[in-house]
């Protein structure tokens, strides 16, 4: 799933390429992506709305656009947006073929998951490719989009700079759950996942297991500075593309080549050569290193 430096990476890239663009028509071929208004309506209210700005809330995506509108945009698994040109050709009752019109790196096999298109005024696009259809879009009202409870309940953000350690220890010591669940747990701190839970916990060396409420002052020094490290890092490197993120443009992100322990089981830990284990939690997976990171 895209993580805080995957978000950001396609928010980044959006605030490039599509400010200023006038939407003049949607396609789509699976409506269940569109949550609010029904898909009819969100087709007519969308056209000629202007993109004003692109921000992000934890995971979402906030498309601002003209006549106080909001757009969002939960990528979810394996969603993401790029920008390009595209021609959809219905080759039978449901199936569309999605062919791409701009070479290079918006390859094809991006654009056979391509399921929600939005038509810019200067002819150029922007896509949802989302294989595994979680993805999901909204419109409505600023106001009420910024009010919907997933916005309103997400806790603070994992790079705003107004999360001091102070506030990190204040809200990480009143979680008695596992830390690497409070970690992903986007009501307590948002933006991160199941692959910078993994790598953050390895830097701080704590088990995923520890109770949050357990660790000492030092670890939760730790743990922040190691959050705070690994983000910033995987930021520049424009995310982790393991399965398939890419950017707007369709290009990888490079953080999984320098990754740590993140889907490494039977790798050597690079600190102390112990194979790294993967165990099961809660329907996730956590990647830790048994000798750095004791329970
Ligand atoms: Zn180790």
């Amino acid at each position: 799933m895209p993580e805080l430096p995957e978000v950001q990476t396609i928010v980044d890239d959006l605030n490039r390429k599509i400010i200023g663009r006038k939407i003049t028509a949607v396609w789509f071929d699976w409506p269940k992506t569109i949550k609010n208004p029904k898909p009819k309506v969100f087709e007519k209210e969308i056209k000629g709305l202007e993109v004003k700005k692109i921000k992000r809330a934890g995971k979402n995506i906030l498309i601002y656009l003209s006549h106080g509108y909001l757009l969002l945009v939960h990528q979810k698994m394996t969603g993401h947006l790029l920008v390009g040109k595209w021609r959809t050709q219905k080759i039978s009752k449901f199936k569309y073929e999605i062919i791409s019109l701009e070479k290079g790196l918006l390859r094809e096999k991006v654009n056979g998951y391509i399921h929600l298109i939005f038509y810019f005024d200067n002819g150029r696009q922007m896509a949802l490719s989302d294989l595994r259809k979680f993805a999901k879009v909204l419109l409505g009202d600023k106001e009420k989009i910024e009010n919907l409870p997933e916005l309103k309940k997400l806790g603070p953000d994992a790079l705003d700079k107004k999360l001091f350690f102070e506030k990190f220890e204040n809200i990480i010591g009143r979680v008695s759950g596992k830390i690497k669940q409070a970690l992903m747990n986007q009501e307590i701190i948002s933006g991160i996942g199941n692959i910078y839970s993994d790598e953050a916990l390895f830097l701080a060396k704590i088990h995923p297991f520890k109770p949050a409420n357990k660790l000492t002052k030092k670890e939760t020094k730790n743990l922040y500075l190691a959050m705070r490290r690994v983000l910033k890092r995987a930021l520049k490197l424009r995310g982790t593309s393991i399965s398939d993120f890419r950017d707007a443009s369709g290009r990888a992100g490079t953080y999984n080549k320098v990754r740590l322990v993140y889907r490494k089981e039977g790798e050597p830990c690079p600190r102390c050569q112990t194979l790294i284990k993967r165990v099961k939690m809660a329907g996730r997976s956590a990647h830790f290193c048994p000798y750095c990171q004791k329970l």
